[in-house]
């Protein structure tokens, strides 16, 4: 028997801005798979603050909040799209200012350990795939294929810049610092840091278009049915 009479648990991990999100979909509806995307949990979490007032700074009171937040995923229009306690908040995560308070509230162990368990609820049955910094590192280090998605921090800024709205955006040098400094966070937290897998295959999108990605990425499921 192989594998192929079984859905995979599929991971991609990697920093902001290397094509993680596009990849994933087009990955996941190529085999059938869910889509988890980790990150719109962590966004939500942070907006739910700032909706309430609550300082991104002030851990045990974003921690508090978390634990009573119901993180799930609607599907619309065939869009998968997170909503807080029933609530569709999938555009307003998507603004850049709540990328900051994502990053610093994704520190915080409680908000975490919230997350972490509706994450392994999603994917307990297998044939999904996650996308986000820890997803085969802690969420499901067992998962049947790992990747970890790079590329270059001026190439990520390059595609950011290359998709917001001319007005109000910031500069191509801003940018690239922005996503700098989310990296460094998430790499040199203690809990559940940005590493790549031991076990993943290691893609470097810089000079890769999406589709070659994808193509890459599924020869290694195909290669996992088959084994
Ligand atoms: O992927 P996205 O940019 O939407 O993630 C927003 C933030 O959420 C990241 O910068 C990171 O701090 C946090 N995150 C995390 N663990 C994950 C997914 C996202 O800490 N699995």
């Amino acid at each position: 028997m192989t594998n192929a009479t079984r859905l995979p648990v599929v991971t991609i991990d990697g920093p902001a801005g290397a094509g993680k999100s596009t990849i994933s979909k087009q990955l996941a509806a190529r085999f059938g798979l869910v889509y988890i995307d980790t990150g719109a949990m962590f966004r939500a979490v942070a907006l739910t603050a700032r909706e309430q007032g609550i300082d991104w700074d002030h851990a045990e009171a974003v921690e508090t909040l978390a634990e009573t937040l119901n993180l799930t995923f609607l599907v619309k229009e065939g869009e998968r799209r997170i909503s807080v306690n029933g609530h569709d908040v999938e555009t307003e995560i998507r603004q850049p200012a709540i990328s900051l308070g994502a990053s610093k509230v994704s520190a915080y162990g409680r908000v975490r350990a919230h997350l972490l368990k509706s994450q392994q609820a999603m994917g307990e049955a297998g044939g999904v795939l996650l996308e986000g910094r820890d997803t085969g590192t802690v969420v499901f280090p067992d998962a049947d294929v790992k990747f970890y998605l790079d590329a270059s921090a001026r190439v990520r800024a390059e595609r950011r810049f290359a998709q917001m709205p001319e007005e109000n955006r910031p500069s191509l040098e801003e940018l690239q610092e922005q996503i700098e400094a989310r990296d460094r966070a998430d790499s040199q937290r203690a809990l559940a840091p940005l590493i790549c897998p031991e076990d993943a295959h290691r893609i470097d999108s810089s000079n890769l278009s999406i589709g070659e990605v994808v193509e890459k990425m599924a020869s290694f499921v195909e290669g996992w049915q088959k084994a």
